[in-house]
């Protein structure tokens, strides 16, 4: 069931994502309940109700081409531009199905919504044409090339091309544009998709030679499930939806008069000059300035991926180097401040097809974010949202992902401990003391500035940076010192340890190495002592959370990985924390005690249940089954068991909390966690809270810091991360965790 948010209760939001979809104006949403209660008739009743109905209708077509400067051709209702776009395409490529071009081609910009390819590429398999699909390429600053255009657009059988971008807001020169089809091709059936300019740039469609143009309600404060389509005065048309007949045959089904009554009101503000919702394009870009100035004062580095004078003011996209979007993101919604990664619309994609077209430097295509409000924004929600932004400042430097030089307590002791970075499939670990000397285990090239950044920014003293082996992935240790910005010692072998040296002392714990081969011939292991116990084994791909590692590579040796399980065996505690460099099971943290109680191959090894002969034919057997899963290139997993997993409410949580002393565990980033305040927010005492992320897990529980014997439920924002991390501490032995089921999204 779905239960309607209170707004009281809800965390006030800052929306900065009306590029993806915006709030229903209160005048536009009164109108639109009006039209269900009252004013509710079907357009093709002949009764008075219906001719109400009709009159709103047909009153809200003229609108619409007032507003888009249309004084002849169509306007036709749609569910929206998805729908517009079909019939558009559909339309022009039935009535150019029997051309006589010997290469027909289908153009489209290669920073259109990804409606517009798809859609063409749809209907010229189905209807037969096959004409061959050319993206039109944009340069640095997204502005479509009209040379190419010019050269082949004689063959083409319909262009598609946008006004505003949504993922940049870069305009098209669309007078230009026109120049360079016409000039070359006079008949071409051509499409602008005006999504994104509805309301923020003037439109005088009629003075062109656009044949379709597809608009949506939802981008511009109507509601979802309504749009409309421009058709030029004899362009060729073919109703995409045939049925009753409505709209004059043109698009059948009932009309949705709501969403119409809706778009109506939404053109009477777009017209009305009085009218203070929409702001002036001086405003807008005073809107922009501000938000931009707030943005520099929190990223220093922040790189904007398009130019603002070629631009609606509406839209910024920025990347920000060694922050990925996700971060950017999850820092900005736990701070109640909605934003999106890339393009919300295409959802899915890790980096911007866009900002590739642009040929944007790869950092700022994956790392893009883009902020996009709505002209009717108020002066209030700018300042509160560059407020919020601002306010990020110190929680980005507590979390070491700017370097700053403000000395906030939590930057001093963000990186204490134990810390696990990932990169895809593979791990990294960062120690560190309270004396700050560190020690980096297994690097990852990809995540070398990230760490580096801790490093520098906290002062810390790095007394080594180890591999457990040389990876098959691996570049050699002088690039991960080149790239650090420091120099190589002399003395080192080839996986980082100083010759002639037994143990390296970090604070006051000793780091010893021990030989460990089996998946590879040179692998090691390095044990963090505290006096004489292993507290932290740091064991590469010999051990994998769930799982062992590979021993069929060239210089593997599954006989030798059964000496080395022994060999640690006589050395681990039951509660010694292993470190491995991969995570494929996604347990976060694992202690010898639980990774024998889920690895039985493992057990029966310790426990001298097989001897080396039966290891070897069942490791073999293992590997084998492994061979075709590339994913998984270093070795085999078992994931967690899910079905003991209890799940709770977030009220029933809370109850938990208040009457049997639960602590709440939020397990998202400290930054995320400093930016959403929760114990106000879910009006809990701070001291049932607690903050520790996926990655500090292993360091809570090496540290002690989390109680087995102790009742958690675990939260986040969707209730999938936290969701893992119940899994993995169950696995650990902890019998009381909750997961809040939908995180912190369903409050
Ligand atoms: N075109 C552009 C430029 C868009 O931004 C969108 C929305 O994401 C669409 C088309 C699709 O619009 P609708 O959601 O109304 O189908």
């Amino acid at each position: 069931m779905f239960t309607p948010i209170d707004p009281h209760l809800h965390q006030p939001q800052v929306y900065l994502d009306a590029n993806a979809t915006t709030a229903v104006l209160p005048e536009i949403a009164d109108i639109v309940s009006h039209t269900m209660q009252v004013c509710f008739g079907n357009p093709s009743s002949s009764h008075i109700t219906g001719i109400k109905a009709k009159h709103l209708m047909e009153e809200t077509r003229q609108l619409a081409k007032q507003v888009i400067g249309a004084q002849t051709g169509h306007i036709l209702f749609t569910s929206g531009a998805t729908e517009g776009i079909q019939t558009a395409i559909v339309s022009a490529l039935l009535a150019i199905k029997e051309h006589d071009i010997a290469e027909p081609i289908l153009m489209y910009g290669a920073t259109e919504h990804k409606a517009v390819p798809n859609t063409l590429a749809h209907w010229n398999s189905v209807l037969g044409i096959n004409a061959t699909m050319m993206a039109i390429s944009v340069d640095q600053d997204g502005l479509l090339d009209h040379d190419f255009i010019a050269e082949h657009v004689g063959q083409a059988l319909m262009i598609c091309t946008m006004a505003v971008n949504n993922e940049t807001g870069v305009c098209q020169d669309l007078a230009l544009l026109e120049q360079v089809i016409r000039a070359n091709n006079p008949s071409v059936a051509w499409m602008v998709d005006c999504v994104q300019a509805l309301g923020k740039l003037d439109l005088a469609i009629s003075e062109t030679t656009i044949d379709y143009a597809p608009f949506s309600g939802h981008k511009l404060y109507a509601p979802k499930g309504i749009g409309f389509l421009y058709i030029r005065e004899h362009s060729p048309y073919t109703p995409f939806i045939a049925g009753g007949g409505q709209e004059s045959g043109m698009r059948s089904g009932t009309e949705n008069l709501p969403g119409i009554a809706g778009l109506n009101r939404l053109f009477s503000l777009l017209i009305d000059p009085q009218q203070s919702v929409f702001k002036p394009h001086q405003q807008l870009h005073s809107y922009r300035e501000q938000l931009e100035k707030a943005l520099r004062s929190v990223f220093p580095k922040i790189v904007f991926n398009h130019r603002f004078d070629l631009s609606v003011p509406t839209t910024l996209n920025f990347a920000v180097k060694n922050i990925s979007s996700k971060e950017i993101m999850d820092l900005f919604d736990a701070a109640g401040i909605r934003v999106s990664a890339g393009s919300a619309c295409s959802s899915g994609a890790s980096r911007s097809y866009v900002l590739d077209a642009m040929s944007v430097d790869n950092w700022q295509s994956e790392n893009a974010i883009r902020l996009s409000f709505g002209p009717a924004a108020t002066q209030v929600e700018i300042d509160e949202a560059c407020k919020r932004i601002t306010q990020l400042k110190s929680v980005l430097a507590s979390a070491c992902l700017v370097i700053s030089d403000s000395q906030v307590t939590e930057q001093e002791v963000c990186a204490l401990g134990l810390s696990q970075y990932k990169h895809q499939g593979a791990c990294c670990w960062l120690f560190v003391t309270d004396e700050k000397e560190a020690v980096i285990i297994d690097p990852i090239i990809e995540l070398l500035p990230r760490l580096m950044n801790v490093i520098q920014g906290q002062k810390l003293t790095l007394k080594a940076m180890l591999a457990t082996h040389q990876h098959a992935h691996d570049e050699p240790l002088a690039s991960y010192y080149s790239l650090a910005g420091l120099t190589q010692p002399d003395n080192l072998d080839l996986l980082g340890w100083p010759n002639q040296i037994d143990d390296i002392q970090i604070g006051r714990y000793q780091l010893m190495r021990i030989s460990t081969p089996g998946h590879n011939e040179n692998s090691v292991s390095y044990l963090l002592m505290d006096q004489d116990k292993v507290v932290i084994c740091f064991c590469g791909d010999l051990i994998l959370p769930g799982g062992l590692g590979r021993t069929n590579l060239d210089d593997s040796d599954p006989a030798q990985m059964y000496d080395s399980l022994l060999s640690l065996s006589q050395r681990l505690s039951s509660d010694s924390v292993l470190c491995s460099s991969h995570d494929y099971a996604q347990s976060f943290a694992i202690d010898w005690h639980s990774q024998q109680a889920i690895n039985p191959l493992l057990n029966h090894v310790v426990t001298q249940q097989i001897d080396k002969q039966e290891f070897i034919k069942q490791k073999q057997a293992s590997d084998q089954s492994l061979a075709a899963q590339v994913e998984y290139f270093c070795g085999a997993v078992v994931s967690p068991a899910s079905h003991s997993l209890v799940e709770k409410s977030l009220p029933a949580a809370l109850s938990l909390i208040a009457e049997e002393g639960a602590i709440l565990l939020d397990i998202r980033e400290s930054y995320e966690h400093s930016a959403s305040q929760l114990a106000t927010l879910l009006n809990i005492n701070e001291q049932h809270v607690r903050n520790v992320p996926l990655n500090r897990i292993s360091d809570a529980i090496w540290q002690k810091r989390l109680d087995p014997k102790q009742s958690y439920v675990l939260i986040c924002r969707s209730g999938n991360r936290s969701r893992q991390a119940c899994l993995n501490l169950q696995q650990l032995g902890f019998e009381q965790v909750y997961n809040i089921r939908g995180g912190l999204a369903l409050l």
